[in-house]
């Protein structure tokens, strides 16, 4: 089983993720976590993208084929969710192609959806854990303790790209990159829209009807 979750920046994509990848023993793939780490040890890669994250931009699609095809070799047994990948066509065909080389293919891909404004009081307030990666959100969602994580009790950050700004400039690439795929995977008969308002559990619960039946939770 191949996932794909795909919708603009802070419409829970990474709570989502995390949710799903637990309850149906998925192996999770956050192409931003995993960008974010390579920034945070300074490796090549990470020197490389640092500047298109800060800007809000898209990566350039040679790096983040390279990292997504390491990441099937190794996991080509697994049933795999990705989050945050694919981000354009050229990624999605890319991906295709890949998977098809294994055997493989993408069984659903489902977009999260909720209006702009929402998006920007959502991200305006997200905090994450730099330790475990837990997401809270300070209006809806807040730790218990203030800028402590509940899990693993390290400090709460803010990423540097949810400002207003760079907020807007990732919804623009959203919208001119990322919505393409919408099209693309309703012609593979994979997709399925989901309302991303209300509560975590109310996404989750949405999410759930469609897969429960499809995946074997044990
Ligand atoms: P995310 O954590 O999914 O919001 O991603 C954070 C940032 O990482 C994005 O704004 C992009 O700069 C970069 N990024 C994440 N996934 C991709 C991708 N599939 N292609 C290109 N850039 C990406």
């Amino acid at each position: 089983m191949r996932i794909v979750l795909f919708g603009p920046p802070g419409v829970g994509k990474g709570t989502q993720a995390e949710l799903l990848a637990n309850h149906f023993h998925l192996v999770k793939f956050s192409m931003g976590d995993l960008l974010r780490q390579e920034v945070a040890v300074s490796s090549s890669i990470g020197r490389r993208v640092e500047s298109y994250l800060k800007q809000g931009n898209l990566v350039p699609d040679d790096i983040i084929v390279e990292l997504v095809y390491n990441f099937l070799l190794e996991n080509r047994e697994r049933d795999i969710l990705f989050d945050g990948f694919p981000r354009n066509l050229n990624q999605a065909h890319s991906l295709e192609q890949n998977l098809a080389q294994l055997g493989q293919k993408i069984d659903f891909a489902l977009e999260l959806y909720i209006a702009d404004e929402e998006i920007i009081k959502r991200l305006q307030n997200r905090l994450y854990c730099s330790s475990c990666g837990r997401i809270y959100n300070c209006l809806t969602d807040p730790p218990k303790k203030k800028g402590i994580c509940d899990v693993c009790g390290q400090e709460l950050i803010k990423r540097d790209d949810d400002e207003e700004p760079v907020i807007r400039r990732r919804l623009d690439v959203y919208n001119s990159q990322t919505r393409l795929l919408t099209e693309y995977y309703k012609e593979l008969n994979v997709y399925k829209r989901i309302d991303a308002s209300g509560s975590k559990e109310q996404i989750f619960k949405r999410i759930c009807e469609i897969l429960d039946g499809y995946i074997d939770k044990e």
